[in-house]
């Protein structure tokens, strides 16, 4: 909806532009509280969620649990997928709070890790992870992968799990583009903003990253959610959680 004929009109250029981006403003904020009610499949809240992120994404964090779209997307995985996990070894690289909840009770044995002490059950380096060949079923790593040197990280996720292993990864993903975004010139937090979306992220990938946990061994399948499930929970359309299995 533009401003009327009439304003545009009236008004100096300079004084339009203001206006639309004071009305943005405006709406942002509006929209910051919620701007529809949505169910949470985690914790079973229903009603308005919280815009987060920068850019606000609205409707994004259920004021209950605090989990965000993707935690919402992988609780629809793991509630359709409990065998994949129940009885199973889980390692959990940078353990969300609104995941573990779901998590921690279905796995035979649950650990979690973080390079950042206290985070964590242990201090672990995904680059370089210090726990022995085979030792994990299900490896979770939800939006690690863009911070780090992601082929070392993949490969020690590869070692780390048994044949037939699950990797459950999600990362974000521009699927319109053919080829990964990474720039070494980009270091600075600023740069790594204005060319990667957030100050410690270090690539943008693009649809070619199928062929990155591939050539780390595993096969891969792909989950997403469509309506109403999308509409209903406040997901991000077209989020992929990713499947990596390493061969048995
Ligand atoms: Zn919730």
């Amino acid at each position: 909806m533009g401003l009327s004929q009439r304003l545009r009109q009236s008004l100096p250029p300079r004084a339009i532009r203001y206006l639309v981006a004071t009305r943005s403003l405006m709406r942002t904020a509006r929209a910051t509280y919620g701007q529809f009610p949505r169910h949470c499949p985690v914790c079973g809240h229903q009603g308005y969620f919280l815009g987060a992120g920068f850019p606000l994404r609205v409707d994004c964090l259920c004021p209950a649990c605090g989990s965000g779209d993707r935690q919402r997307l992988l609780k629809l995985w793991t509630g359709a997928n409990r065998h994949a996990l129940a009885g199973k070894r889980l390692l959990h690289f940078g353990p969300e709070p609104s995941v573990v909840p779901f998590i921690r009770p279905v796995a035979a044995d649950y650990v979690s890790g973080d390079l950042e002490a206290g985070r964590a059950d242990r201090v672990l380096n995904i680059e370089a992870i210090d726990l022995p060949d085979a030792s994990f079923d299900v490896v979770l790593c939800l939006h690690v992968l863009e911070h780090v040197d992601d082929r070392r990280a993949l490969g020690e996720m590869f070692r780390v799990l048994t044949p037939g292993g699950l990797a459950l990864l999600m990362f974000p993903i521009i699927d319109g583009w053919d080829a990964t975004y990474e720039n070494e010139q980009a270091r600075s937090p600023q740069d790594r903003l204005l060319h990667f979306g957030q100050k410690d992220h270090v690539r943008f990938y693009g649809n070619d990253v199928r062929e990155r946990i591939r050539g780390a061994g595993f096969t891969l399948a792909e989950f997403t959610a469509e309506e109403p499930l999308v509409t209903t929970h406040a997901l991000r359309r077209g989020e992929k959680l990713f499947l990596g299995r390493k061969p048995s």
